[in-house]
């Protein structure tokens, strides 16, 4: 269905996270389209430099907090009713899932209950990114929104996981019970400029370890696949359900799936190095594979990623390139 735009000039949207690499892009967009944005982030992943080209946007303000405390309620930038609220904050690299498990646990739990009340206050559309990593390991393949996943509920990944999960069962409580205006994304692996080279996820490490010609470290065999989605054609994705009506959850990726083998080759050959690639020991709970179904985003909102691989991993290495000198 063809989705009419709901959010343009004249509305605020808080976005939470919006220094961090997918809520700066889409704090970006928000912008492009005459909205009034706050972005709200601790830097505990993110970084300033993400917004620093919109340090001169009248129309948009950083405000440094932690939303597991609370929205901060002296700050005027905060004290305005909002249109809506993206709630985009979480580490979300495996590797913090060791480094934050506390932090994961409460932005998806504690911070989620406190923007659902502020969503409620507003009559502001909430809209929560979750993730793929809702089906956890997943004994469906590609994975429908119907799927219940294949979560561990005490393993490494759980913190991610379950908060996502609580988060999304927060969302469709308030939903019901409190009459909030919802929708839930199930984000799968995205990746593009203002990723950290650090940030240990697979595309942003195999090009660093790339362009310094390092050993490219693949996870076990390699054989495990994920389906990569270019930022932009996520951003379109979650303003198209953002600007819908419909609650979701509705699934956001590509069908381009890879295994982990194939995406290091790729990524040593687009960038010429002589990385040789190595295999090295992988985490436990891994998922063995990953794809999303895409038709409730067809259906609903006309959804259509449109950035090839190949197109997608040369833009975000041509960043890299450019940030690592
Ligand atoms: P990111 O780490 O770059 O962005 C997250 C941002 O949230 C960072 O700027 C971080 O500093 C901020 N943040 C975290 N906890 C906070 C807190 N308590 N208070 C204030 N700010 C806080 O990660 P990303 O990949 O851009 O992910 C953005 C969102 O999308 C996350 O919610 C993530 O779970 C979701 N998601 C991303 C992917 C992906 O492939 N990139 C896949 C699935 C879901
Ligand atoms: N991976 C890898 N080498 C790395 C980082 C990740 O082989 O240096 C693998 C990881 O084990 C997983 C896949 O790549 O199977 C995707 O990992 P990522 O952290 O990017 O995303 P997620 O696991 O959240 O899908």
């Amino acid at each position: 269905m063809k989705v009419v735009q709901r959010f343009g000039p004249g509305h605020r949207i808080l976005v939470t996270g919006g220094a961090g690499f997918v809520p700066s892009h889409l704090v970006d967009a928000l912008l492009a389209r005459g909205c009034t944005v706050v972005a709200v982030d601790n830097f505990v992943t993110g970084a300033k430099e993400n917004v620093a080209h919109l340090a001169e946007t009248s129309t948009f303000t950083l405000v440094e907090a932690d939303i597991s405390d609370g929205l901060p309620e002296h700050h005027p930038a905060l004290a305005e009713r909002f249109d809506a609220i993206l709630h985009m904050a979480s580490p979300a690299s495996p590797t913090d899932f060791e480094k934050l498990p506390v932090e994961i646990l409460r932005v998806g739990s504690v911070a989620t209950l406190h923007l659902l009340d502020r969503a409620v206050a507003d009559g502001a559309r909430f809209l929560l990114a979750s993730t793929s990593e809702a089906y956890g390991d997943p004994l469906e393949h590609p994975q429908r929104e119907t799927y219940w996943g294949n979560v561990n509920p005490i393993g490494i990944r759980s913190v991610y996981d379950e908060s996502k999960r609580f988060a999304e069962a927060a969302t469709m409580a308030y939903h019901r019970s409190r009459g909030a205006d919802v929708a839930i994304v199930r984000i799968f692996n995205t990746y593009g400029p203002r990723m950290r080279p650090d940030d240990g996820r697979a595309i942003p490490t195999f090009i660093a370890q790339s362009l310094r010609g390092e050993p490219i470290t693949v996870h076990g065999t390699g054989d495990q696949t994920r389906s990569i989605c270019y930022v932009d054609d996520l951003v379109r994705g979650i303003l198209l359900l953002l600007d819908s009506t419909e609650t979701g959850p509705v699934n956001c990726g590509t069908e381009h799936e890879m295994s982990m083998r194939q995406l290091a080759e790729s990524i040593v050959s687009l960038c010429e190095s002589s990385s040789e690639v190595t295999y090295v020991s992988r985490a436990a709970d891994d998922p063995k594979m990953r794809r999303p179904d895409l038709t409730r985003a067809r259906e609903l909102l006309d959804f259509e990623p449109e950035v090839t691989p190949r197109e997608g991993l040369h833009r975000t290495i041509a960043y890299f390139r450019e940030r690592l000198g």
